[in-house]
């Protein structure tokens, strides 16, 4: 058989194909060319369909911090991190050298949380890391625990200036991520470190002298007051209270079968 003769055939053979998908697609023959006389106000014409985007519609991103719809793990961590970005939104940006997140096992059970960073936590990017932080390694170690199975933060990012006190608009510009933190990690029990952490958490004003070894909640999590590790290292004698407030949260934990 000749070339042209086999290519004949082909071309009818796939003209064939073509035809019955057509008829399986309800066409009922196939269409002329375009007249030659084309009046647009005669036409019957459908208005063309639109096209189909070649790449898909971007997806609305996911609702992470949602009751029910939080990302907990270290992916959720992550993506808030991204969220604060170069956070400008209140003055303490101003004078910080390091915004310090957070560190520790993404799903902790417990969680520590301070007030601010200090100066070499400023400097290094990390909660806890001065002479506080080395007490309260061994706070953990006390309890059981290593500084990378728990969670640290603090309720600000940034460091006030000369360690001064956070004022209440630094608050509230930042309190929104330490509630994130949480929601991320959902830890089942929460150590408040000193009095603003403790008044944040516990949603009152009660001095930490009497707030301190009193269980309260956050969001129907167990918070226990206790002293900042920076206030113990300034009054020793404070110690034996903070040990028999970990006491507590360890038996707590102990109940819940986490130890
Ligand atoms: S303290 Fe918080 S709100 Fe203020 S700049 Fe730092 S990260 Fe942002």
């Amino acid at each position: 058989m000749s070339a042209s003769r086999q290519e004949l055939r082909d071309l009818v053979a796939a003209f064939r194909t073509h035809l019955e998908a057509r008829s399986r697609c309800g066409a009922l023959g196939v269409p002329r060319g375009p007249s030659p006389v084309t009046s647009p106000a005669l036409s019957l014409a459908e208005p063309d369909a639109p096209e189909e985007p070649t790449t898909p519609y971007p997806t609305p991103p996911p609702v992470l911090y949602d009751e029910g719809q939080v990302m907990h793990s270290g992916r959720g961590l992550t993506a808030l991190r991204a969220e604060i970005g170069d956070c400008q939104r209140c003055k303490l940006a101003r004078g910080r050298r390091h915004i310090v997140f957070g560190m520790g096992h993404p799903e902790a059970n417990l969680m520590f949380v301070g007030e601010a960073p200090g100066a070499e936590e400023d400097e290094q990017g990390e909660p806890f890391v001065g002479p506080a932080g080395q007490l309260l390694t061994k706070m953990i170690r006390a309890m059981g625990f290593e500084r990378q199975d728990v969670y640290i933060c603090n309720v600000i990012k940034c460091r006030p200036p000369q360690n001064r006190n956070p004022e209440p608009d630094e608050i509230a510009a930042c309190e929104q991520f330490l509630r994130k933190q949480i929601a991320i990690v959902q830890p089942r029990v929460i150590v408040a470190l000193g009095k603003f952490a403790a008044h944040y958490l516990c949603g009152e004003t009660t001095p930490i002298t009497r707030l301190r070894g009193n269980l309260r909640t956050y969001r129907e999590i167990p918070v226990m007051p206790t002293y900042h590790p920076a206030f113990l290292l300034r009054d020793a004698s404070r110690k034996g209270e903070a040990w028999s407030d970990l006491k507590q949260v360890m038996a707590l934990l102990y109940h819940m079968g986490l130890r």
